[in-house]
């Protein structure tokens, strides 16, 4: 009888994972060259073998097929007006992924590297990570290619508002509704919102999140994407008898992520000792101070090469993956995609590397990822470690239709309770479809779960 079981579970198991590769393989046919895109779809349909093995439902009502499709992708020109007086034009993106739990929710960014793939991957990836904070938002993701770097406020903003004027006619706060991302943060979503309520008339605060304090913006929405993914990376390491007390750590980047997983890990008695920006990495063995830094990076937008000038101890290193040969115990990677290849997972392992956490979205190849799984190192995949920006952005918009707000302490404590809960549900999935303590499998199945059940009761959608 038990082999007759274990017979049937793998012959399921088999034919759900040719459901899947035939799945992808359509996928990459209809989406070649996008590499990016396909890399976040592999990495999720990978996991969702044991779910789908398990409910043939899934397979029945086409599920993948149809989540893996955009319900609506919109590109758009954004022409403005430079300090010369040039004409610049610029490409813009919004995909709408999916809305069967609740209005497209997730962010914009303003990098030259935005393109349709990676608008896709990270928009594929936010209907998951949406889905695991329990909270009534689907997937979107937007940006343009437009690059904010030593470009004047006045040029900011006439792009930004020409960005507007053309997004406003797709969002709305029961529709759609974006928030920051790399490039992105409160001053360019206050150009936004005034040119959205411009256009559109009315005042409707929930249309972005992000916003500032004075107009419906929420206390620690700044902290929360790094605070989040400290207090994740927290009970998971709890769970294994270990904490940030103590603890060496480096974490990449040096925008609003990363400053604030910074902030939360010192707090917690952590060592951070290295951090970054796109031109390279700085190492401080004493600990780094975050005063200096936020000072370079938020109040006078400067490069982290100028640490070394107020700390001349510490010392800078020109490019960004050397910053993973510092020995650590945990990394924190929250700079950007695919900043951690083999070769610095490799690295990472071999200095005795005891926990990864991702506080950027997809910052570790799908071949860094095997890498620390198979090495036994616990690893916060994106989608739930860093789940607490977007979480935070649910709670301002639940303020802003209360019109009311909370304290940070309030929001602060809700943060808290959402991450848990991602931590949780994500080990209890792991452990249920068979793959104990693998937080990928885990996190994208509890994700997956609640749309496509709400996928299939919707009807055809
Ligand atoms: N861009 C952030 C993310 O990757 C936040 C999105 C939001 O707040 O809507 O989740």
């Amino acid at each position: 009888m038990a082999t007759t079981l274990e017979g049937n579970k793998k012959l399921q198991t088999l034919t759900a994972q040719t459901y899947v590769n035939e799945v992808y393989q359509a996928v990459e046919k209809r989406n070649p060259h996008e590499s990016e895109f396909l890399q976040a779809v592999k990495e999720i349909f990978d996991s969702l073998v044991p779910i789908i093995a398990k409910h043939p439902k899934y397979a029945e009502h086409n599920i993948l097929e149809r989540i893996v499709e955009p319900e609506r992708l919109i590109t758009f020109r954004v022409p403005w007006v430079d300090d010369q007086g040039k004409v610049q034009v610029n490409r813009g993106f919004r995909v709408q992924y999916n809305s069967a739990i609740g209005p497209y929710k997730g962010g914009l960014r303003f990098h030259p590297s935005v393109n349709t793939s990676i608008i896709k991957f990270l928009g594929f990836e936010q209907i998951f990570k949406n889905s695991l904070t329990g909270q009534p938002i689907g997937g979107g993701k937007g940006g343009s290619d437009f690059d904010p770097k030593g470009k004047s406020d006045g040029e900011i903003m006439r792009f930004t508002q020409s960005f507007m004027t053309e997004l406003c006619k797709h969002i709305g706060p029961d529709v759609d509704v974006p928030a920051g991302d790399i490039g992105v943060g409160a001053r360019e979503i206050g150009y936004m919102f005034g040119q959205y309520k411009k256009i559109r008339g009315g005042y409707e605060a929930g249309v972005l999140t992000g916003k500032g304090l004075g107009y419906g913006g929420s206390l620690a929405r700044t902290e929360a994407t790094g605070y989040g993914t400290v207090y994740f990376m927290q009970e998971m390491l709890k769970d294994n008898g270990l904490s940030f007390e103590g603890s060496t750590v480096v974490v990449s980047g040096s925008g609003n992520v990363s400053i604030y997983a910074i902030e939360k890990a010192q707090q917690l008695g952590a060592k951070v000792v290295a951090c970054s920006d796109s031109s390279g990495y700085i190492y401080d063995k004493n600990g780094i101070n975050l005063n200096t830094i936020k000072q370079l990076k938020e109040v006078e937008s400067k490069r982290i090469s100028e640490y070394v000038n107020a700390h001349p101890e510490a010392h800078y290193y020109e490019g960004c993956s050397g910053i993973w040969s510092i020995p650590c115990d945990i990394a924190l990677p929250c700079a950007t995609q695919n900043e951690i290849d083999k070769t610095s997972a490799r690295m990472l392992v071999s200095n005795g590397v005891k926990a990864v956490g991702e506080g950027a979205n997809m910052p570790s190849t799908l071949k860094a990822i095997d890498e620390f799984l198979h090495n036994n190192v616990l690893f916060g995949p994106a989608k739930a470690a860093n789940a607490g920006g977007v979480a935070v952005s649910a709670l301002e918009m639940a303020q802003n239709s209360m019109r009311l707000s909370w304290t940070f302490e309030e929001v602060d404590h809700k943060l808290q309770d959402i991450m848990k809960s991602i931590y949780k549900n994500s080990v209890n999935a792991a452990e249920e479809y068979g793959y104990p303590g693998n937080l990928v499998v885990g996190a994208n199945i509890a994700g997956f779960t609640k749309v496509a059940d709400t996928m299939i009761a919707q009807g055809v959608i």
